[in-house]
């Protein structure tokens, strides 16, 4: 995007200048309309080194060229009359210092959230997330390879088309986007998980269930750790967890049921059987023998089987861009868009 950085005060200029080179780098081009004392502050050839254009006259001169308008310390008045002269264009306050700071990361989001339909604005999605973990004593559990990337960038591609999200997750290596309106709900066993979807179910329009949850657990958890005896093999006995999915399937009025099954064998027979067994609108597969498929991995190649009897192939690519195109058929079929 073509951004216009408005910089009325120096107030931290060494991050604003970082700022700078963070939206360089993620491919967007910036022009810096700085008011006298904050250009003094820099050379001419350091300015344009840095944004690889020279800073215009404060701020009329950039308005015709940008996109965006992202502006620091802007007093009512002030943001108002940008606003009109801005004609419509978005702009990202930058806010004062007294504010809660903002971070490059945080613009960079905003930014992306700009270039999206919000196709998903009113309407609230749950996500399931990561592995469940199922206590055999105070030391020892039992868990799976999950590393909840899917269901983060599920989270993450909802709430940049304007969805609120509810990401119930289980302890997992990927971080939980920082973001408004993310609202994280850590579980740690299934039937924990089970029980905070229970709670919040009905609030969601659209649940995709993403989590790879342990299919059993211990049958008794014991309080104290258990102790080996020499010589002596130990037996585990194990019973089902809840099917949160098949669960949520069997409601009268359930949400946009999107479900996942990660398979190795006959992943087709096994999605089809999945989607109809647990009454879910789609069902993406993937075959995490694959390649650059899977748990750890950042990409992901998903074949979606929709309950209208349609296929749709997603290839091979991030995981955020599979999320979105997840997200854009959901928007299809449930007329979001
Ligand atoms: O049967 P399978 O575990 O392969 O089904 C995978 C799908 O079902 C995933 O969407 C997963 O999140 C969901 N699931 C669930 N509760 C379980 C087991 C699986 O919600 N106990």
């Amino acid at each position: 995007m073509k951004i216009l950085l408005v910089l009325e005060f120096p107030l931290k200029l060494a991050e604003e200048l970082q700022l700078i080179s963070v939206l360089r780098r993620a491919g967007h081009k910036v022009r810096v309309a700085a008011a006298e004392k904050v250009l003094s502050l820099v050379t001419p050839a350091g300015w344009e080194a840095l944004c690889g254009f020279r800073p215009v006259a404060f701020p009329e001169d950039g308005l015709p060229w940008a996109e965006v308008l992202v502006w620091n310390r802007l007093s009512r008045e002030r943001a108002r009359a940008a606003r009109l002269r801005g004609c419509g264009r978005p702009m990202i306050d930058l806010g004062k210092p007294s504010r809660a700071a903002w971070s490059p990361d945080k613009v960079l989001a905003r930014l992306e959230q700009l270039s999206q339909p919000q196709d998903f604005a009113g309407k609230t999605v749950l996500v399931t997330a990561g592995p469940t973990v199922e206590d055999i004593d105070p030391v020892r559990f039992i868990t799976n390879r999950s590393s909840g990337k899917m269901g983060v960038a599920i989270a993450w591609a909802a709430a940049m088309r304007g969805a609120r999200v509810l990401l119930v997750h289980g302890p997992m290596a990927a971080e939980v986007p920082q973001w408004p309106a993310v609202e994280a709900l850590p579980v740690r066993s299934a039937q924990e998980m089970h029980d905070v979807v229970r709670e919040h179910w009905q609030e969601a329009q659209v649940a995709v269930l993403c989590a790879a949850v342990a299919d059993f657990r211990p049958d008794h958890y014991v309080p104290r750790k258990i102790k080996k005896i020499p010589g002596e093999g130990m037996v585990l006995s194990l019973e089902r967890t809840p099917d949160i999915l098949a669960e949520l399937g069997a409601m009268p009025r359930h949400p946009f049921l999107v479900g996942f099954a990660a398979e190795t064998d006959d992943v087709e027979i096994n999605a089809l059987n999945k989607l109809r067994k647990k009454h879910c609108d789609l069902l993406c597969a993937n075959d995490i023998r694959q390649p650059g498929c899977g748990f750890a991995a950042d990409t992901n190649q998903i074949t979606v089987y929709a309950a209208d009897g349609t296929v749709h192939r997603i290839p091979m690519m991030a995981k955020r861009e599979a999320a979105d195109e997840i997200l854009k058929l959901v928007a299809k079929f449930t007329r979001f868009s």
